[in-house]
């Protein structure tokens, strides 16, 4: 595989990204064979990668669509994911996305606040239509991954605060546009343990309780997404989708005809994707030697936004062993412009084609032309 690719891309123009089809479905069947069994639904989050190929083919195993923006929801639909299928949140959402979705006709707005839900209210009634609801509510579980994706703590801004429910069933009684079908919850991403899901779970169903207590029947729950994968082991991995929908299974207490919806990005796209580069120097530090790379955090900004490893590889020297150690960075200005420090690779020279793997999954989606770069092509192998 590796040298099929390194094939294709001698040929041509670096940064790169390359996306294994034959490893997103790999991922995907093992997916599908996990969750249909139980009956669960499962949406793609869709801004882990909006690459239409790549959309289409997710499209094809009979996933829904979890969307953050009306851009978002508007590609799910050109993709061919069912507007019934297709679940939009976000703390943000502008009048003009909030109208798409009501003329889409889409199968649940995720609010995530009281103020929003008047506004939907609002644009419905408007357009004399009823929208379909849920509440994502803020379960303050800690999903011990980095800060900056740490979504379900009282700190963060996402979702509505527990103690805000009773001004909220105020709200939605008013509300005469806005149609109650189910709980959000999602807690952060990169997960890589299974613990937080279990707290998940555990706090979901004290909340129904609540609900039950209130006489308020919900159609759904939605866990969200945020399952992990391991960026040390790109070969090997195939996320464990067996235990991670078996959590849910074994702790979470569904009602009667309530379905059990999840939203996963990561853990469907990440371990697909490498983003190819070339070397264009190699530079002697004072400690250190760089490897200068024709891509930078343009295209892959996670090192320097989350301080998250990708491993790397020089796929030219792929029979030599790892002799050498250097920091490997990108030709942006900004110190923060780094893909590792101190990384085992063999002797490296200008013109080798360096492998940062893992790079399926918030990478391309979050390049920028910072430097007025050049958006990277994408070729699907
Ligand atoms: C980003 C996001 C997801 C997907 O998270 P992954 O870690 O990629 O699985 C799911 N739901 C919501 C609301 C999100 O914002």
């Amino acid at each position: 595989m590796k040298i099929a690719v390194l094939e294709k891309v001698k040929n041509l123009e670096t940064p790169l990204y390359v996306y294994d089809t034959q490893k997103l479905r790999r991922n995907l069947d093992a997916l599908v064979s996990a969750f249909q069994p139980l009956g669960y639904h499962v949406h793609y989050a869709v801004k882990a990668n909006t690459n239409k190929e790549i959309m289409g083919i997710i499209q094809s195993y009979g996933l829904g669509a979890d969307c953050v923006s009306g851009n978002e929801v508007q590609r799910a639909i050109d993709c061919g994911f069912a507007a019934k299928d297709v679940v939009f949140a976000g703390v943000g959402k502008s009048d003009a996305e909030i109208n798409k979705a009501l003329d889409l006709d889409i199968f649940c707005f995720n609010c995530e606040s009281i103020a929003e839900l008047e506004v939907i209210d609002g644009l419905a009634h408007k357009k004399n239509k009823k929208a379909r609801i849920a509440l994502r509510l803020n379960p303050n579980v800690n999903a011990y991954t980095h800060s900056y994706i740490t979504t379900g703590l009282e700190e963060n801004k996402f979702g509505i605060n527990i103690w805000e429910l009773d001004k909220v069933l105020g709200v939605l009684k008013r509300a005469k546009n806005l149609e109650l079908k189910g709980l959000h919850f999602h807690i952060g991403s990169q997960i890589t343990e299974l613990t937080p899901f279990k707290n998940l779970c555990n706090r979901v169903n004290e909340i129904q309780e609540w609900f039950f207590n209130h006489q308020i029947i919900l159609e759904h729950i939605n866990v969200g997404g945020g399952l992990g994968i391991d960026y040390h082991q790109p070969d090997l991995e195939i996320p464990d989708y067996q235990a991670y929908f078996q959590v849910f299974r074994s702790f979470l207490t569904l009602r009667p005809n309530q379905s059990l919806h999840f939203e996963l990005g990561r853990s469907i796209v990440g371990n697909m994707g490498t983003l190819m580069s070339r070397v264009l120097y190699i530079k002697k530090g004072v400690k250190t030697n760089f490897a200068i790379l024709d891509a930078g955090m343009t295209e892959l900004i996670r090192p320097a936004l989350y301080q998250a490893y990708h491993k790397i590889e020089n796929w030219s020297k792929w029979a030599e062993p790892n002799s050498e150690k250097y920091d490997v960075v990108g030709p942006i200005c900004e110190s923060s412009d780094s893909f590792g420090k101190a990384v085992d690779l063999p002797t490296t020279e200008r013109g080798d084609i360096i492998a940062i793997r893992s790079a399926g999954a918030y990478a391309e989606v979050m390049a920028s032309s910072y430097n007025l770069r050049k958006k990277a092509d994408v070729l699907l192998v």
